[in-house]
């Protein structure tokens, strides 16, 4: 275990302390770099630049585009990832001029995640200021694509590099004052189910999607998942069927599944799967 340098903390401290004008001007800086999803290149290279600026070794940006740079430690030692995402959910026509409100800044972005940004270019400051004595390597990575469907593809472009030398990552996202030190997976289903269907009178008995969806639904509803490691689920989404004396021929639900073991996510995966297979044979589902 290692224990923490209270003294170079307490210096850290003081440090940030006495430039907090400068990191609160870094944040309005970065936030008003627009990096709408998938248009984080401009964003990348002021960061980039940045860094290079606080006396970041090995300073490059990729296709991603990602922003890569580091300290070397003076000793051997682990690999400490420490990261902060490029974009924004905002479309490029947002206007990102930091407005200051008495203590608070306001702007589209300034705290997810121009705050982290921020955040890791005065982290390089401060401990080039302090030349701060470090073991291993510092490795700071500024990722795209970590918003809605940018599918975390920065982070795992950044893991596609560097997967097997990292030892420990730090995510600055949001929540300051907060650490959240456990992973959650999720896997999502889309499940269509279609049956014969026909008229509520006349075709009587004909199999119903609805029907078949229900009494999955009624199933999935009933497993019972660990509550640790937490576990859950839940059909978020139905729909489906025609008209009300229609026997449905088509319906369709979204099914959310997480945990924060892969196993007993992976368990969770397969139950359900068993339920929609066996109802499938009074439907047709996929
Ligand atoms: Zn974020």
């Amino acid at each position: 275990m290692t224990t923490i340098d209270q003294q170079l903390l307490t210096q850290l401290r003081t440090y940030y302390q006495a430039h907090l004008e400068d990191i609160i001007a870094e944040n309005i800086a970065v936030c008003e770099v627009a990096a709408p999803p998938f248009q984080e290149l401009e964003r990348a290279r002021y960061v980039a630049h940045r860094l290079q600026e606080a006396g970041a070794e090995s300073v490059s940006i990729d296709e991603t585009p990602n922003v890569y740079a580091q300290i070397s430690g003076q000793q051997p030692g682990p690999t400490l990832m420490v990261t902060a995402h490029l974009d924004t959910v905002f479309p490029a026509e947002t206007d990102v001029t930091v407005k200051r409100v008495g203590h608070e800044l306001h702007a589209p972005g300034i705290w997810d995640d121009s705050a982290g940004l921020a955040a890791l270019i005065q982290l390089v400051k401060g401990l080039r200021a302090l030349q701060t004595p470090l073991r291993g390597r510092l490795l700071i990575v500024a990722t795209a694509g970590e918003e809605g469907l940018g599918d975390l593809r920065g982070m795992k472009q950044a893991f596609k590099c560097f997967g097997s030398e990292i030892d420990m990552v730090i995510a600055i996202d949001t929540h300051f004052g907060m650490i959240t030190h456990t992973g959650i997976a999720s896997r999502r289903l889309q499940v269509g189910v279609s049956a014969a269907g026909g008229h509520s009178w006349e075709d009587f008995g004909a199999a119903s999607a609805i029907h078949v969806m229900g009494h999955m639904i009624s199933d999935i509803a009933r497993l019972e998942v660990p509550a640790d490691p937490r576990t859950s689920y839940n059909v978020g989404v139905i729909s489906g069927g025609t008209s009300v004396n229609t026997i449905a021929s088509h319906a369709e639900m979204l099914i959310d599944m997480r945990s924060t073991d892969a196993q007993c996510l992976a368990d969770l995966e397969r139950q359900v799967r068993l339920i929609l297979q066996r109802h499938s044979e009074q439907g047709r589902s996929g």
